[in-house]
């Protein structure tokens, strides 16, 4: 899940051992789901299908979802998610931007595969993942922020393509997973220095020459977290408070993750007094401003004295 303009500082805390362990089962988990992701040809599946069955894929190895897997097609960038029997399909010549996260103890590992079946969205593709690459490839303690948006972009454009600006990706901390560093996609003024031990994604969007490489949001909702856990003084809502507080803590979660407990009409109730009172937000769909299909690759990466341990790379 790409971090969108609006940032709340928590500070990130240094990593420990314990952590750096949780960090890497997570992130095997998460590069090993996202393979059988990539490999595997969605055409006529529907999105709920997608996100149960990639969910039940992190599950099955171990770990929780860091927050419910992302299906955003085509021209909608990032923050799609099924509602429950979501009928959406997918069609031989849609771009699919599947995002997931895995975690163990809290500690995220956040990456993403775009799958497409119709040949001539392979470069968009491509540009995503060598963007990611050299980003990669440079990252280590010590390396400026902006100097690795400016290779991202720069890799982007010279293969003809534009990057989406205003969506970046972010450092990560414990059950938080935007945690107030950015990693931006473009060229910036300022910025900080990557720090030892500290869990960052890293997650280039590609749109075509004629996008504007922006993204506004969308009317759709269909992703939550919760703001705050002050009782809202209303038992049923209280009490949804409570079980998303147990189950997902801050992450991200999905009405599909309540239905199992309320029924859903019930659940969409209690979420949207949840979400006046302010206890809850809701993310909107990221949608590209001119339409245009957007790509996107992602990893998950802790810089250390030596380089950069990537915790969601396949060898
Ligand atoms: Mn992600
Ligand atoms: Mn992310």
């Amino acid at each position: 899940m790409p971090n969108l303009q609006i940032i709340i500082f928590k500070g990130t805390q240094k990593i420990r051992n314990v952590q750096i362990e949780d960090y890497i089962k997570a992130g095997k988990i998460a590069a090993e789901v996202r393979e059988k992701v990539r490999a595997k040809n969605w055409v006529g599946k529907t999105v709920y299908e997608i996100c149960e069955e990639v969910e039940g894929e992190i599950k099955k190895r171990g770990a929780k979802c860091a927050f419910p897997v992302n299906t955003s097609i085509n021209e909608v960038a990032a923050h799609y998610t099924a509602e429950p029997n979501d009928p959406i399909t997918i069609k031989d010549d849609d771009l699919v931007k599947i995002d997931l996260g895995a975690q163990i103890n809290g500690y995220i590992a956040d990456t993403a595969v775009t799958v497409c079946y119709d040949a001539q969205f392979d470069v968009l593709v491509q540009a995503a993942e060598e963007a990611l690459g050299n980003a990669m490839s440079m990252a280590k303690s010590g390396v400026k922020v902006s100097d690795i948006g400016r290779t991202i972009e720069k890799t982007i454009k010279q293969l003809g393509f534009k990057p989406i600006a205003n969506l970046s990706g972010h450092s990560l901390d414990q059950y938080t997973i935007h945690a107030g560093k950015t990693i931006p996609n473009i060229w910036s003024i300022g910025g900080y220095s990557l720090s030892n031990s500290t869990a960052y994604a890293c997650e280039p969007f590609v749109t075509t020459k004629d996008a504007g490489g922006f993204v506004r949001n969308g009317k759709i909702k269909n992703i939550f977290a919760i703001n705050s856990r002050k009782r809202i003084k209303d038992p049923e809502a209280d009490r949804l408070l409570d079980f998303i507080w147990e189950n997902f803590n801050m992450l991200p979660f999905a009405l599909r993750w309540i239905t199992k407990e309320w029924e859903e009409k019930k659940a969409r109730g209690l979420l949207e007094i949840l979400i006046k009172k302010k206890a809850v937000q809701a993310y909107p769909i990221l949608i590209e401003v001119n339409e245009q299909r957007v790509a996107q690759a992602e990893h998950t990466f802790i810089p250390n004295e030596n380089g950069v341990t990537i915790t969601t790379i396949t060898l």
